[in-house]
Protein backbone atom coordinates (compact mmCIF):
# COMPACT_ATOMS: atom_id res chain seq x y z
CA UNK A 1 0.00 0.00 0.00
CA UNK A 2 1.11 3.11 -0.75
CA UNK A 3 2.82 5.89 1.79
CA UNK A 4 -0.27 8.37 1.80
CA UNK A 5 -3.15 9.38 3.99
CA UNK A 6 -6.20 7.66 4.01
CA UNK A 7 -9.51 9.30 4.95
CA UNK A 8 -10.12 10.01 8.36
CA UNK A 9 -13.79 9.25 8.10
CA UNK A 10 -14.14 6.30 6.44
CA UNK A 11 -12.68 2.79 5.61
CA UNK A 12 -13.33 3.08 2.18
CA UNK A 13 -11.57 4.93 -0.89
CA UNK A 14 -10.39 5.35 -4.53
CA UNK A 15 -6.76 5.16 -4.99
CA UNK A 16 -5.10 6.74 -8.09
CA UNK A 17 -2.00 6.15 -9.27
CA UNK A 18 -0.96 9.62 -11.24
CA UNK A 19 2.52 7.73 -12.07
CA UNK A 20 0.23 4.78 -13.94
CA UNK A 21 -1.95 8.49 -15.78
CA UNK A 22 1.33 10.20 -17.05
CA UNK A 23 2.79 6.97 -18.49
CA UNK A 24 -0.33 5.83 -20.44
CA UNK A 25 -0.53 9.56 -21.42
CA UNK A 26 2.93 9.37 -22.78
CA UNK A 27 2.15 6.22 -24.30
CA UNK A 28 -0.44 7.72 -26.51
CA UNK A 29 1.49 11.27 -27.55
CA UNK A 30 4.18 9.17 -28.22
CA UNK A 31 1.95 7.55 -31.08
CA UNK A 32 1.13 10.51 -32.66
CA UNK A 33 3.14 12.54 -35.54
CA UNK A 34 5.13 15.44 -33.29
CA UNK A 35 1.99 17.80 -35.31
CA UNK A 36 -0.82 16.31 -33.97
CA UNK A 37 -2.13 17.16 -30.70
CA UNK A 38 -4.05 15.22 -28.35
CA UNK A 39 -7.20 15.88 -26.53
CA UNK A 40 -7.44 14.58 -22.84
CA UNK A 41 -11.40 13.28 -22.55
CA UNK A 42 -11.49 14.00 -18.82
CA UNK A 43 -15.63 13.98 -18.59
CA UNK A 44 -17.38 12.27 -16.03
CA UNK A 45 -14.50 13.44 -13.63
CA UNK A 46 -12.13 12.06 -15.69
CA UNK A 47 -13.63 8.39 -16.10
CA UNK A 48 -14.10 8.60 -11.88
CA UNK A 49 -10.65 9.23 -11.40
CA UNK A 50 -10.46 12.98 -10.15
CA UNK A 51 -10.80 15.16 -12.73
CA UNK A 52 -8.60 18.32 -12.25
CA UNK A 53 -5.66 16.05 -10.78
CA UNK A 54 -5.66 13.73 -13.96
CA UNK A 55 -6.02 16.70 -16.04
CA UNK A 56 -2.69 18.26 -14.55
CA UNK A 57 -0.77 14.92 -14.26
CA UNK A 58 -1.96 14.46 -18.15
CA UNK A 59 -0.69 18.12 -19.88
CA UNK A 60 2.61 17.30 -17.90
CA UNK A 61 3.04 14.10 -19.74
CA UNK A 62 1.56 15.69 -23.39
CA UNK A 63 -1.62 16.52 -23.49
CA UNK A 64 -2.25 19.71 -25.43
CA UNK A 65 -6.70 20.16 -24.45
CA UNK A 66 -9.04 18.46 -22.47
CA UNK A 67 -12.55 17.40 -23.15
CA UNK A 68 -15.25 17.12 -21.00
CA UNK A 69 -19.34 16.10 -21.23
CA UNK A 70 -20.58 19.27 -18.96
CA UNK A 71 -20.65 22.83 -18.05
CA UNK A 72 -19.96 22.19 -14.85
CA UNK A 73 -17.25 19.80 -15.22
CA UNK A 74 -15.56 22.43 -17.44
CA UNK A 75 -15.63 25.14 -14.72
CA UNK A 76 -14.42 22.65 -12.54
CA UNK A 77 -10.94 22.40 -14.24
CA UNK A 78 -10.99 26.20 -14.57
CA UNK A 79 -11.58 26.41 -11.28
CA UNK A 80 -8.81 23.73 -10.32
CA UNK A 81 -6.07 25.72 -13.06
CA UNK A 82 -6.43 23.95 -15.45
CA UNK A 83 -5.51 26.45 -18.57
CA UNK A 84 -5.32 24.62 -21.65
CA UNK A 85 -8.16 24.98 -24.39
CA UNK A 86 -11.75 22.92 -22.83
CA UNK A 87 -13.81 21.38 -25.53
CA UNK A 88 -18.00 20.45 -24.11
CA UNK A 89 -18.76 17.42 -26.28
CA UNK A 90 -22.19 18.41 -26.97
CA UNK A 91 -24.48 21.83 -26.80
CA UNK A 92 -25.64 22.26 -23.66
CA UNK A 93 -29.09 24.63 -22.53
CA UNK A 94 -28.90 28.26 -23.30
CA UNK A 95 -28.77 29.16 -19.62
CA UNK A 96 -25.39 27.36 -19.93
CA UNK A 97 -23.70 30.06 -22.38
CA UNK A 98 -22.57 32.66 -19.88
CA UNK A 99 -20.46 29.86 -18.21
CA UNK A 100 -19.10 28.49 -21.11
CA UNK A 101 -17.46 32.70 -21.93
CA UNK A 102 -17.26 33.37 -18.31
CA UNK A 103 -14.78 30.03 -18.26
CA UNK A 104 -13.44 29.81 -21.25
CA UNK A 105 -14.84 26.54 -22.65
CA UNK A 106 -15.82 25.90 -25.88
CA UNK A 107 -18.63 23.95 -27.12
CA UNK A 108 -19.54 21.60 -29.70
CA UNK A 109 -21.85 23.10 -32.18
CA UNK A 110 -25.04 21.35 -34.41
CA UNK A 111 -27.83 23.35 -34.06
CA UNK A 112 -27.88 26.92 -35.46
CA UNK A 113 -30.51 27.96 -32.29
CA UNK A 114 -27.52 27.20 -30.07
CA UNK A 115 -24.77 28.54 -32.21
CA UNK A 116 -26.40 32.28 -32.86
CA UNK A 117 -27.12 32.14 -28.87
CA UNK A 118 -24.11 31.91 -28.21
CA UNK A 119 -22.30 34.10 -30.78
CA UNK A 120 -25.05 36.74 -29.72
CA UNK A 121 -24.08 36.44 -26.39
CA UNK A 122 -20.18 36.29 -26.87
CA UNK A 123 -20.75 39.90 -28.66
CA UNK A 124 -22.71 41.23 -26.09
CA UNK A 125 -19.44 40.50 -24.11
CA UNK A 126 -16.65 41.97 -26.04
CA UNK A 127 -15.47 38.31 -27.18
CA UNK A 128 -15.36 35.85 -29.34
CA UNK A 129 -17.21 32.54 -29.24
CA UNK A 130 -15.30 30.11 -30.28
CA UNK A 131 -16.73 26.65 -31.16
CA UNK A 132 -15.61 23.08 -32.74
CA UNK A 133 -18.40 21.48 -35.27
CA UNK A 134 -19.67 18.72 -35.11
CA UNK A 135 -20.13 16.19 -37.64
CA UNK A 136 -22.44 13.16 -37.64
CA UNK A 137 -21.05 11.05 -40.43
CA UNK A 138 -23.26 7.67 -38.54
CA UNK A 139 -23.46 7.82 -35.30
CA UNK A 140 -26.97 9.32 -34.80
CA UNK A 141 -26.02 10.76 -32.08
CA UNK A 142 -24.78 14.86 -32.77
CA UNK A 143 -24.18 16.93 -35.13
CA UNK A 144 -24.63 18.10 -38.22
CA UNK A 145 -25.47 15.58 -41.46
CA UNK A 146 -22.14 15.50 -43.78
CA UNK A 147 -24.50 16.73 -46.51
CA UNK A 148 -25.76 19.94 -44.90
CA UNK A 149 -22.43 21.34 -43.30
CA UNK A 150 -21.22 23.33 -45.89
CA UNK A 151 -25.36 25.14 -45.74
CA UNK A 152 -25.47 25.10 -41.86
CA UNK A 153 -21.80 27.03 -41.53
CA UNK A 154 -23.26 29.52 -44.15
CA UNK A 155 -26.19 29.94 -41.91
CA UNK A 156 -24.32 30.82 -38.59
CA UNK A 157 -21.17 32.19 -39.91
CA UNK A 158 -22.43 35.83 -41.06
CA UNK A 159 -22.18 36.02 -37.12
CA UNK A 160 -18.91 37.92 -36.03
CA UNK A 161 -19.07 36.27 -32.29
CA UNK A 162 -18.62 33.36 -33.90
CA UNK A 163 -15.20 31.63 -34.69
CA UNK A 164 -14.54 27.70 -35.70
CA UNK A 165 -11.90 26.19 -33.80
CA UNK A 166 -12.39 22.62 -34.97
CA UNK A 167 -14.26 19.90 -36.96
CA UNK A 168 -14.70 16.54 -35.74
CA UNK A 169 -16.75 13.38 -35.83
CA UNK A 170 -17.16 10.39 -33.42
CA UNK A 171 -17.10 6.56 -34.50
CA UNK A 172 -19.46 4.17 -34.13
CA UNK A 173 -17.03 0.70 -34.44
CA UNK A 174 -13.80 2.40 -34.39
CA UNK A 175 -12.54 -0.63 -32.35
CA UNK A 176 -13.13 -3.30 -35.29
CA UNK A 177 -9.97 -3.83 -37.48
CA UNK A 178 -11.33 -3.75 -41.97
CA UNK A 179 -14.59 -2.88 -40.59
CA UNK A 180 -17.14 -1.02 -43.23
CA UNK A 181 -19.19 0.66 -41.30
CA UNK A 182 -16.00 2.84 -39.81
CA UNK A 183 -14.83 3.24 -43.26
CA UNK A 184 -17.73 4.41 -44.29
CA UNK A 185 -18.20 7.49 -41.16
CA UNK A 186 -14.34 7.77 -42.25
CA UNK A 187 -15.04 8.78 -45.81
CA UNK A 188 -18.03 10.66 -44.48
CA UNK A 189 -16.06 12.51 -42.31
CA UNK A 190 -13.08 13.65 -44.87
CA UNK A 191 -15.56 14.13 -47.45
CA UNK A 192 -17.73 16.72 -45.29
CA UNK A 193 -14.26 18.15 -44.36
CA UNK A 194 -13.44 18.54 -47.69
CA UNK A 195 -16.61 20.40 -48.43
CA UNK A 196 -16.14 22.94 -46.33
CA UNK A 197 -12.77 23.45 -47.16
CA UNK A 198 -13.61 23.71 -50.45
CA UNK A 199 -16.24 26.35 -49.92
CA UNK A 200 -13.12 28.47 -48.28
CA UNK A 201 -14.99 28.07 -44.59
CA UNK A 202 -12.74 27.89 -41.45
CA UNK A 203 -12.54 24.13 -40.36
CA UNK A 204 -9.59 24.64 -37.00
CA UNK A 205 -8.53 21.43 -35.73
CA UNK A 206 -9.63 18.73 -37.59
CA UNK A 207 -10.02 15.34 -35.19
CA UNK A 208 -12.18 12.08 -35.20
CA UNK A 209 -10.06 9.49 -33.45
CA UNK A 210 -11.49 8.12 -29.73
CA UNK A 211 -8.69 5.53 -27.60
CA UNK A 212 -9.36 2.61 -30.04
CA UNK A 213 -9.71 5.23 -33.72
CA UNK A 214 -5.74 6.38 -31.91
CA UNK A 215 -4.37 2.93 -31.60
CA UNK A 216 -5.94 1.10 -34.71
CA UNK A 217 -6.40 4.45 -37.43
CA UNK A 218 -3.01 6.01 -37.49
CA UNK A 219 -4.64 7.46 -40.84
CA UNK A 220 -7.07 9.65 -38.87
CA UNK A 221 -5.37 11.35 -36.28
CA UNK A 222 -5.60 14.15 -38.71
CA UNK A 223 -4.49 17.74 -36.35
CA UNK A 224 -5.72 15.56 -32.85
CA UNK A 225 -6.88 12.90 -31.01
CA UNK A 226 -9.32 12.16 -28.37
CA UNK A 227 -8.01 9.80 -26.07
CA UNK A 228 -10.50 9.08 -22.94
CA UNK A 229 -10.05 5.07 -21.42
CA UNK A 230 -6.70 4.51 -22.86
CA UNK A 231 -5.05 7.07 -20.63
CA UNK A 232 -6.71 5.20 -17.18
CA UNK A 233 -4.81 2.12 -18.09
CA UNK A 234 -8.04 0.46 -19.58
CA UNK A 235 -8.40 -0.85 -22.94
CA UNK A 236 -11.35 0.10 -25.01
CA UNK A 237 -11.44 -3.59 -26.82
CA UNK A 238 -9.53 -6.73 -27.12
CA UNK A 239 -8.74 -5.30 -30.73
CA UNK A 240 -6.51 -2.46 -28.82
CA UNK A 241 -4.44 -4.75 -26.33
CA UNK A 242 -1.85 -6.55 -28.34
CA UNK A 243 -0.65 -2.87 -29.67
CA UNK A 244 -0.21 -0.81 -26.74
CA UNK A 245 0.58 -1.75 -23.02
CA UNK A 246 -1.27 0.29 -20.75
CA UNK A 247 -1.36 0.55 -16.56
CA UNK A 248 -4.06 0.75 -15.17
CA UNK A 249 -4.34 3.97 -12.56
CA UNK A 250 -7.34 2.98 -10.09
CA UNK A 251 -7.79 0.63 -7.59
CA UNK A 252 -10.70 0.72 -4.89
CA UNK A 253 -9.77 -0.55 -1.26
CA UNK A 254 -11.54 -0.68 2.03
CA UNK A 255 -10.99 -2.42 5.39
CA UNK A 256 -12.83 -5.07 7.41
CA UNK A 257 -15.30 -3.63 9.82
CA UNK A 258 -16.32 -6.83 11.48
CA UNK A 259 -15.25 -10.39 11.24
CA UNK A 260 -17.75 -13.07 12.98
CA UNK A 261 -17.75 -17.22 12.56
CA UNK A 262 -21.36 -17.70 12.19
CA UNK A 263 -22.98 -21.57 12.93
CA UNK A 264 -23.36 -23.33 9.69
CA UNK A 265 -27.07 -22.57 8.22
CA UNK A 266 -27.29 -18.61 9.30
CA UNK A 267 -27.71 -16.90 6.98
CA UNK A 268 -25.86 -13.30 5.34
CA UNK A 269 -27.29 -10.03 4.04
CA UNK A 270 -30.97 -9.52 2.55
CA UNK A 271 -33.05 -12.35 1.52
CA UNK A 272 -30.53 -14.67 2.91
CA UNK A 273 -29.39 -15.46 -0.58
CA UNK A 274 -26.29 -17.32 1.20
CA UNK A 275 -26.00 -19.34 4.16
CA UNK A 276 -23.30 -20.18 6.29
CA UNK A 277 -22.62 -24.06 4.37
CA UNK A 278 -19.79 -25.57 6.71
CA UNK A 279 -18.30 -24.85 9.74
CA UNK A 280 -15.24 -22.40 10.12
CA UNK A 281 -16.44 -20.00 7.62
CA UNK A 282 -15.74 -16.36 8.41
CA UNK A 283 -18.14 -13.84 7.37
CA UNK A 284 -16.03 -10.19 7.14
CA UNK A 285 -18.21 -7.01 6.52
CA UNK A 286 -16.59 -4.42 4.00
CA UNK A 287 -18.58 -1.28 4.54
CA UNK A 288 -18.95 -0.33 0.61
CA UNK A 289 -22.25 -0.52 -1.04
CA UNK A 290 -24.34 0.04 -4.10
CA UNK A 291 -24.65 3.82 -3.57
CA UNK A 292 -20.68 3.87 -3.56
CA UNK A 293 -21.21 2.22 -7.00
CA UNK A 294 -20.49 -0.93 -6.49
CA UNK A 295 -23.64 -2.78 -8.34
CA UNK A 296 -26.01 -4.75 -6.95
CA UNK A 297 -25.91 -6.95 -9.52
CA UNK A 298 -22.40 -8.32 -8.63
CA UNK A 299 -24.31 -9.53 -5.43
CA UNK A 300 -22.37 -13.13 -4.88
CA UNK A 301 -20.62 -12.49 -8.20
CA UNK A 302 -17.71 -10.78 -7.28
CA UNK A 303 -14.62 -11.30 -5.60
CA UNK A 304 -12.34 -9.04 -3.44
CA UNK A 305 -8.42 -9.64 -2.04
CA UNK A 306 -7.82 -9.95 1.30
CA UNK A 307 -4.25 -10.82 2.82
CA UNK A 308 -3.06 -11.52 -1.02
CA UNK A 309 -5.70 -14.25 -1.17
CA UNK A 310 -9.44 -14.22 -3.10
CA UNK A 311 -12.57 -14.30 -1.13
CA UNK A 312 -15.67 -14.66 -2.37
CA UNK A 313 -18.49 -11.84 -1.93
CA UNK A 314 -21.86 -13.58 -0.52
CA UNK A 315 -25.14 -12.15 -0.10
CA UNK A 316 -26.56 -9.09 -0.98
CA UNK A 317 -24.67 -5.98 -1.91
CA UNK A 318 -26.26 -3.51 0.73
CA UNK A 319 -26.56 0.43 0.23
CA UNK A 320 -23.52 0.95 2.19
CA UNK A 321 -21.87 -2.33 2.81
CA UNK A 322 -21.30 -5.99 1.61
CA UNK A 323 -19.77 -9.10 3.25
CA UNK A 324 -17.31 -11.78 2.12
CA UNK A 325 -16.82 -14.93 2.88
CA UNK A 326 -12.89 -17.05 4.44
CA UNK A 327 -12.83 -20.48 4.38
CA UNK A 328 -10.53 -20.46 8.11
CA UNK A 329 -9.43 -24.04 7.18
CA UNK A 330 -8.11 -23.42 3.42
CA UNK A 331 -6.72 -20.48 5.14
CA UNK A 332 -4.77 -22.34 7.54
CA UNK A 333 -3.82 -24.72 4.98
CA UNK A 334 -2.42 -22.32 2.09
CA UNK A 335 -1.35 -19.19 5.12
CA UNK A 336 -0.65 -20.42 8.32
CA UNK A 337 -0.08 -16.41 8.88
CA UNK A 338 -4.12 -16.06 10.36
CA UNK A 339 -7.45 -15.47 9.47
CA UNK A 340 -8.94 -12.10 8.87
CA UNK A 341 -9.08 -9.55 11.10
CA UNK A 342 -10.91 -6.48 11.48
CA UNK A 343 -8.91 -3.46 9.61
CA UNK A 344 -7.80 -5.91 7.19
CA UNK A 345 -7.08 -3.98 3.47
CA UNK A 346 -9.76 -5.50 0.79
CA UNK A 347 -8.89 -4.65 -2.83
CA UNK A 348 -12.14 -4.35 -5.00
CA UNK A 349 -10.38 -3.64 -8.17
CA UNK A 350 -6.52 -3.55 -7.94
CA UNK A 351 -3.48 -5.38 -7.38
CA UNK A 352 -2.54 -7.56 -3.27
CA UNK A 353 0.11 -9.65 -3.76
CA UNK A 354 0.36 -11.83 -6.44
CA UNK A 355 -3.00 -11.88 -7.65
CA UNK A 356 -4.95 -8.90 -9.35
CA UNK A 357 -9.00 -7.77 -10.23
CA UNK A 358 -9.19 -5.70 -12.61
CA UNK A 359 -12.47 -3.27 -14.17
CA UNK A 360 -12.16 -5.80 -16.88
CA UNK A 361 -13.18 -8.63 -14.68
CA UNK A 362 -15.58 -6.66 -12.28
CA UNK A 363 -17.05 -5.73 -15.99
CA UNK A 364 -17.79 -8.94 -17.33
CA UNK A 365 -19.31 -10.06 -14.01
CA UNK A 366 -21.85 -7.18 -14.47
CA UNK A 367 -22.42 -7.49 -18.08
CA UNK A 368 -20.98 -4.23 -18.99
CA UNK A 369 -17.70 -2.15 -20.31
CA UNK A 370 -14.70 -1.52 -17.74
CA UNK A 371 -15.37 2.22 -18.31
CA UNK A 372 -18.71 2.35 -16.92
CA UNK A 373 -17.38 0.08 -13.69
CA UNK A 374 -14.64 3.11 -13.11
CA UNK A 375 -17.10 5.61 -13.79
CA UNK A 376 -19.75 4.62 -11.35
CA UNK A 377 -17.76 4.66 -7.77
CA UNK A 378 -19.47 7.64 -6.25
CA UNK A 379 -17.85 10.74 -4.98
CA UNK A 380 -18.80 9.27 -1.48
CA UNK A 381 -15.44 7.45 -1.79
CA UNK A 382 -12.80 9.70 -1.62
CA UNK A 383 -10.00 9.74 -4.54
CA UNK A 384 -6.04 9.26 -2.92
CA UNK A 385 -3.41 10.36 -5.32
CA UNK A 386 -0.62 8.42 -5.49
C1 LIG B 1 -15.76 10.03 -24.56
C2 LIG B 1 -15.41 10.47 -25.91
C3 LIG B 1 -14.13 10.25 -26.41
C4 LIG B 1 -13.11 9.40 -25.72
O1 LIG B 1 -13.49 8.04 -25.91
P1 LIG B 1 -12.59 6.83 -25.42
O2 LIG B 1 -13.23 5.64 -26.03
O3 LIG B 1 -12.68 6.82 -23.93
O4 LIG B 1 -11.24 7.08 -25.90
C5 LIG B 1 -13.82 10.81 -27.64
N1 LIG B 1 -14.74 11.53 -28.33
C6 LIG B 1 -15.99 11.73 -27.88
C7 LIG B 1 -16.95 12.52 -28.69
C8 LIG B 1 -16.38 11.19 -26.66
O5 LIG B 1 -17.63 11.37 -26.23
Amino acid sequence: MPNVSYPKNRWAWVEVDLNAIRKNTRAFKALLEPRTQMMCAVKADAYGHGAVECAKAMASSGASQFAVATVDEGVELRRGGVAQPILMLNECPLEGIDDLLAFDVMPSVYTSGFALAYGERAVSLGKVGRYHLAIDTGMSRIGVLPEDVVEFRRMIDFHRGLECAGSFTHFATADAIGDWDFRQQSLRFSDAVSALEGAGLEVGLVHCDNTPGTVLHPENHFDMCRVGIGLYGLQPSETTAPRIALEPAMSVRARVTRVVNPAVGEGVGYGFTYRVPKPNIQIATVPVGYADGLSRSLSNNMDVLVRGMRARQVGRICMDQFMFAVDVNDIRAYHPATAVERGDVVTLIGRDGDDEISADEMADRRDTINYEVVCNFSQRLDRIFT
